[in-house]
């Protein structure tokens, strides 16, 4: 069929489907605009109207190969410019909601259809120059690679970069087939793999853009470079080396994901395969993976509660703006939060009972905006203003200018009542209150204070700014006010907020604890430590169990424990094997010696022998009690549904994401009644 889209294409036999699809009849675009000016420059802007955002699907591909077929009968039209009329957005990508309700046959239609009108951009006759200001993402970027320059604004708001791995499948509108042409197949390959996104500079350096300049020089730099030559592909020496790099780059995946995300692995097989020959054979390659990878689309469920819960506002409440804060306690979990707040524009006052503890804290704090710069995550500047909106105390001072309160001091009730009740004196009356307490009762804290109606438990998780989660708990008495605040204010530090009720644990600690305690349990009955972390590796658990209880510190998961044991003493028995090495002085890692042994920080690895059905044993007995606990929790109501509580134990635990929580889990597997 070589007429498909009525111009000689590489695309061969699409379905036919595709055909009515494509030869609809035409109507007037309602998602882009297209003028000749008097040098002949078309300019397409893409805006989809009453929306923030342009994404690609069946109704935007088809309005956009319209536009192509016109513009190839122009002859006015001497060169092409792409670009996008949002503020912080060129082109997102597809649009993954209509993709998730799809049945599978429309997606594998989908893919052809971007392939061949993507094609069609790629034939055209005229120079393409893409005009990128915005976030690029996914088939956003996909659509640029057919073009012959790519040019992008230096704006917070532009990243570029293809994450569809992320969402277990891969980049198949021609970005694993023409971006290793472009920047050859190690840089493809990391891009794609990792799915990450490169900030304007980074994608200069990584040639995935060639020039970057202000928002508003876009438009002259277009012009000039529709005049001038079009560049051509470079030679890539390295391209010649594919099935080599292929073979390192997967072997480096395997280890590091034990398969168990096929879409990563089948990324770096396409990409090495479909940098050689005709980029139809590449865009084959892409077709039948996704056709393959479609079925898992867990991860993109996920994605979804995510980006539902990390946008939504509450329902109920009035959300009013943060802009001063007040961080009691500058050890880990203070500075960490000082940090992130004031890397957001929030003022903070950040305070400790000494000089030294807030020295401390503030080495912390500059240690992690150092890092930030060394990695380019934040400019110089960028960094200096954070530093600038953090100021310190050790003497008590009036807060009556601070929205917000958020108290993370020594993990114990008497100081921390005594704190609440010390503020109540020097806050206005409607400062909202918040705790950061792993395991204390947030509502024993409310009863110290007039109004208990602003309390609020905000549990961050540590490393603070590595954590995705935050925990809000509230009570019966939180004002639906108070909850809307903090629920984007949450949001607004890039965090992913999860509603819980008031209990011991709260939800993520709750349904972790029985899990390692059942590990520490199965060790006394002499499995060895590391028999029990290599299995839930194997689940797909980011770090074994009894690693991580040496990475929170012994004395601290002990003291979880208790609360847990007192609060649920016929679910939660005490063992007294943490309190042994605790009196020891064998804390885990900070102490050097744990269920491991460490030396200059590293572990010192026990020998262990694989033995497969004791790891499947131990599988089946951990995983069944995270699920079986996350269950109880959706019966008693602690989280208000099952997907915030899979979101949370994925963000907060790193459950395996591709499993989509234990509830999904439990679902999936049957191995509880759901
Ligand atoms: P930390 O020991 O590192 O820091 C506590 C800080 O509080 C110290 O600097 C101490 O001087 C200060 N402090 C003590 N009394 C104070 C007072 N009256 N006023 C002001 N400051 C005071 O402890 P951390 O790990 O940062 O934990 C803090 C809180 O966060 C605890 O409630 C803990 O349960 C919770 N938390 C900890 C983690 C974690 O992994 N460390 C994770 C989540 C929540």
């Amino acid at each position: 069929m070589k007429t498909f889209l009525n111009s000689p294409s590489i695309i061969h036999d699409p379905p036919h489907v595709l055909e009515d699809i494509i030869h609809g009849h035409p109507m007037p675009p309602k998602h882009f605009r297209f003028d000749v000016d008097f040098d002949g420059i078309g300019w397409v802007t893409f805006d989809s109207p009453k929306s923030s955002v342009n994404v690609w699907n069946e109704e935007t591909l088809r309005e956009f190969n319209h536009l192509l077929e016109t513009i190839e009968h122009d002859t006015r039209v001497k060169a092409l410019v792409l670009r996008s009329a949002k503020e912080r957005i060129f082109i997102a990508g597809a649009d993954i909601k209509a993709i998730r309700s799809m049945q599978h046959v429309r997606v594998n239609d989908l893919i052809w259809l971007g392939q061949a009108v993507f094609d069609r951009l790629a034939r055209l006759k005229v120079p393409k120059i893409a005009a990128i200001h915005g976030a690029c993402m996914g088939g956003g970027f996909e659509v640029t690679l057919a073009c012959d320059w790519r040019i992008a604004s230096d704006s917070d708001s532009t990243k570029i970069g293809l994450p569809e791995t992320q969402l277990g499948i891969l980049p198949a509108w021609g970005g694993s087939t023409r971006l290793s042409r472009l920047v050859g197949v190690r840089k493809a390959l990391d891009l794609i793999t990792t799915g990450k996104l490169l900030n304007a500079t980074a994608a200069k350096r990584a040639g995935l853009v060639s020039h970057v300049v202000p928002a508003e020089r876009l438009e002259t730099l277009a012009r000039r470079l529709a005049r001038e030559k079009r560049p051509g592909l470079r030679f890539r020496f390295e391209n010649v080396f594919s099935p080599i790099i292929g073979y390192l780059a997967k072997r480096k995946v395997l280890e590091k994901t034990r398969g168990l995300y096929p879409s990563v692995t089948k990324a770096v097989e396409v990409v090495t395969h479909a940098v050689h020959g005709e980029i139809e054979k590449g865009l084959q390659l892409e077709r039948n993976a996704v056709a393959e990878l479609i079925d898992s689309a867990r991860l993109i469920d996920l994605f979804f509660k995510r980006e539902e819960a990390s946008k939504h506002p509450a329902s109920g409440g009035t959300a009013l703006p943060i802009h001063d804060a007040n961080v009691i306690g500058a050890g880990v979990m203070g500075a960490g939060i000082a940090h992130i707040l004031a890397s957001r524009g929030i003022r903070v006052l950040m305070t400790d009972v000494t000089n030294d503890s807030l020295a401390r804290g503030l080495e912390r704090i500059h240690g992690l905006v150092s890092d930030a710069t060394r990695r380019r995550l934040v400019t110089k500047v960028q960094a200096r203003d954070t530093l600038d909106r953090i100021s310190t105390t050790h003497v008590p001072v009036p807060l009556n200018r601070h929205h917000l309160v958020i108290e993370a001091a020594t993990e114990s009730m008497e100081l921390k009542k005594k704190i609440f009740a010390d503020l109540a004196a020097r806050v206005s009356a409607d400062t909202i209150l918040a705790t950061n307490t792993s395991a204390l009762s947030v509502s024993d804290l409310a009863k110290t204070v007039p109004n208990p109606e602003r309390v609020i438990g905000l549990h961050f998780f540590n490393p603070v700014h590595r954590m995705p989660l935050v925990e809000i708990i509230t009570l019966p008495e939180t004002s639906p006010d108070v909850l809307a605040t903090a629920v984007s204010f949450v949001q607004k530090l890039g965090k992913t907020p999860v509603v819980v009720k008031d209990s011991p644990g709260f939800l993520v600690n709750r349904i972790l604890v029985p899990y390692l305690m059942e590990a520490v349990r199965l060790h006394e009955n002499g499995i060895p430590v590391k028999d029990l972390d290599e299995a839930m590796l194997e689940f797909g658990m980011p770090m074994g169990p009894m690693r991580l209880l040496d990475e929170i510190g012994l004395d601290v998961a002990s003291h979880v424990a208790k609360t847990l044991s007192n609060a649920f003493p016929d679910r939660f028995p005490h063992t007294d094997a943490l309190d042994k090495m605790v009196a020891a002085g064998h804390l885990g890692k900070k102490t050097g010696q744990g269920f491991y042994r460490y030396e200059n920080g590293k572990e010192i690895l026990p020998a262990t022998h694989f033995d497969l059905p004791r790891h499947e044993s131990i599988q089946t007995n951990l995983a069944l009690l995270i699920s079986q606990e996350a269950m109880r929790c959706l019966k008693e109501g602690i989280a208000r549904n099952a997907d915030d509580i899979d979101l949370a134990m994925v963000l907060g635990t790193g459950y395996p994401p591709f499993r989509g929580g234990p509830i999904t889990f439990a679902r999936d597997t049957g191995i509880i009644d759901y």
